[in-house]
């Protein structure tokens, strides 16, 4: 089977074993039914950017140069919800895109994978974020009504949690010791008094299991970078947004809009 065009990052659908969809092009491919078979890429050189433009290059997180300046969806605050002032009525880049996406409620939320780290996401992102992080577990600590308490909670956290995840660890399923109920109750010892209004009841722990046919021992990482670029191997199994191949991982978000030719035998 051959497939041709921009690459998509995949989504995912919640339950027993995540399940997974490629879009290439035009084509979704259920990927969970592709483990074990041989995949070969091809990297034609070209890149859609989020405008929808053809761009030679991707300037920054799957960017052109212009969009990643000027557009509201590649603003700081989409990294760091802390710096969000939309709920003050000041703009960034877009007031009335800033006011939609940062005025509804968000989540600060506790992910387990080879540790337990802190992380934010709006109410209708649960659980696709942590599906996209390839975590184990996951659970809601607050939900607030906007993005800057978020971000504040966030911050405070970060004194005893990581905001970051180890791919590398996470892909070679590095073991966890602590334990997520644990964490969830150290976390409401330490919150800021001011955020305690917005604690949830729980801890509800949701479990991710992931489409994994054989683990890799060792991580090795694919990408394309130049017209050309290409990779094969058998694909053993996908967790977060990467694909396990045999020989190596390929992160398919960092590759959104990538235009490819692909091969599945
Ligand atoms: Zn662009």
């Amino acid at each position: 089977m051959q497939y041709h065009g921009a690459l998509h990052k995949m989504s995912t659908q919640y339950g027993s074993t995540v399940r997974y969809t490629l879009k290439v092009g035009g084509d979704l491919l259920l990927m969970n039914a592709l483990i074990g078979r041989e995949f070969s890429a091809t990297f034609l050189g070209e890149h859609i950017c989020f405008c929808g433009q053809l761009v030679p290059e991707v300037y920054r997180q799957n960017f052109c140069r212009e969009c990643f300046f000027t557009k509201p969806e590649a603003s700081p605050t989409i990294m760091k919800p802390e710096l969000s002032k939309a709920h003050l009525g000041i703009a960034e880049r877009d007031l009335e895109f800033e006011q939609r996406l940062q005025l509804q409620p968000h989540f600060v939320y506790l992910a387990k994978t080879s540790r337990i780290k802190v992380g934010v996401t709006r109410g209708t992102q649960r659980p696709y974020r942590w599906m996209d992080q390839g975590a184990a577990e996951a659970a809601v600590l607050l939900e607030v009504p906007n993005r800057y308490l978020a971000g504040e909670a966030e911050v405070a956290l970060k004194d005893y949690f990581t905001d970051k995840t180890s791919w590398q660890a996470m892909l070679r399923n590095d073991p966890c010791d602590e334990s997520l109920e644990n964490a969830w109750h150290h976390a409401l010892e330490v919150l800021p008094q001011s955020l305690k209004q917005y604690v949830v009841d729980g801890p509800e722990v949701w479990s991710m299991n992931y489409p994994i046919a054989e683990q890799l021992l060792k991580i090795k990482s694919l990408s394309f970078k130049e017209k050309g670029d290409t990779f094969s191997g058998k694909l053993l199994g996908i967790r977060g947004q990467y694909l396990m191949l045999e020989n190596g991982v390929f992160n398919v978000r960092a590759h959104h809009g990538h235009r490819v030719d692909l091969e599945i035998r």
